[in-house]
């Protein structure tokens, strides 16, 4: 990638909150269902999360497991029925007018596939542009607005002279950098990305992720970052939130979730997770969860993982389970976990 010119964007965690130290997103208690009577869908049920500024925060889960309705409530997209969302410390969701448009530019979206997301009729620099169309004062004046599609370009790793191209003209990893750089353009405090290299070879994912490593240590962006494939996952978070049909069913640092994982659909998860490095333990036993993903219109009694857990017993099917935490090192973050008889740090799945 480039060197970048000196850029506007400010380095580091913003210093504009309300509490330098308070996380930038929190979620607590948030449920949204669709439909009703017979016909309701439970997409989020009773969701708590939140992210640290210039943090990376892994959303990981099967599909229909709530990721991208969770996505959307993130982003003021969709309204939940019940719980609160604090960003920054302000419930956007309160916000009308001037307020709610200045939210809007510090929350953003790079889009799984860059194919559709760019308009083909337009160049590069109207792309990253178009967003200052609606938030005009972001960058005032043409001349600012040339210099900073400069900077935008270079900061994601294109050339200058790309301005004038056109999404035809990119391949698919340049063009998912227009889409990054789009996202830029508001100088976001927030990036959510929805699988944002699934749709890319692979030796491009490597180079896109890269710019998404290289943004956040230049410019402190924070990222919640969506995926299937739990090696980006790996890579690229800081923490991990494991979604299991609308429940968070465990948060953690990202190494200690992959590596000593609580919840059975967890281990289950991670067990087919590639393993990474020379010291590691590259013969773990890949397990095979038995059954499909239970319908979100019919969701199980007492634990909603049950009739696929082979840990399950008796009480399962009757009692909620309630949030266990696992001690970790001084300081560090919880490692949580929703399960009456969690794997204990080190153990084997059975
Ligand atoms: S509560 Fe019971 S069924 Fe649910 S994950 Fe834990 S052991 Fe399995």
């Amino acid at each position: 990638m480039s060197e970048s010119p000196a850029t506007t964007a400010t380095p580091g965690p913003r210093a504009d909150g309300p509490q330098e130290n308070a996380p930038l997103l929190e979620v607590r208690g948030v449920t949204k269902t669709f439909g009703s009577g017979r016909r309701r869908l439970t997409a989020l049920d009773g969701v708590d999360m939140e992210i640290g500024r210039g943090r990376v925060l892994g959303l990981v889960g099967e599909s229909g497991c709530g990721k991208s309705t969770l996505a959307r409530v993130l982003l003021g997209l969709e309204r939940p029925d019940a719980g609160t969302v604090r960003f920054d410390g302000t419930d956007p969701f309160a916000l009308r007018g001037k307020e709610l448009l200045a939210w809007r530019r510090r929350v953003q979206m790079v889009f799984q596939d860059p194919f559709a997301s760019l308009n083909a009729r337009m160049s590069a620099a109207d792309l990253i542009g178009e967003p200052w169309r609606t938030h005009r004062d972001v960058v005032p004046g043409a001349r600012a607005r040339e210099k900073r599609i400069r900077e935008l370009l270079n900061l994601v790793g294109l050339r200058e002279s790309d301005a004038d191209r056109y999404p035809n003209e990119f391949s698919g990893g340049q063009r998912q950098r227009i889409g990054i750089a789009r996202a830029l353009a508001l100088d976001p405090d927030l990036i959510v990305c929805d699988e944002p290299v699934s749709a890319l070879d692979l030796s491009v994912q490597a180079q896109v992720l890269n710019v998404l490593s290289d943004l956040r240590a230049r410019l402190g962006v924070t990222y919640v970052f969506i995926s299937h494939d739990l090696s980006v996952v790996r890579y690229l978070c800081d923490r991990v939130t494991v979604m299991y049909l609308g429940k968070v069913v465990e948060h953690g640092d990202t190494d200690d979730v992959f590596e000593n994982p609580q919840h059975p659909y967890t281990a289950a998860l991670m067990s087919a997770a590639p393993v990474l490095g020379p010291g590691s333990d590259s013969r773990r036993e890949e397990i095979q969860l038995q059954g499909e993903i239970p319908s979100p219109f019919d969701i199980p009694s007492g634990c909603r993982f049950r009739t696929r857990c082979p840990r399950a017993e008796e009480r399962c099917a009757s009692e909620e389970p309630p949030v266990v935490a696992r001690e970790t090192a001084d300081g560090a973050e919880p490692h949580s976990a929703l399960c009456h008889f969690p794997l204990a740090a080190g153990s084997s799945w059975a």
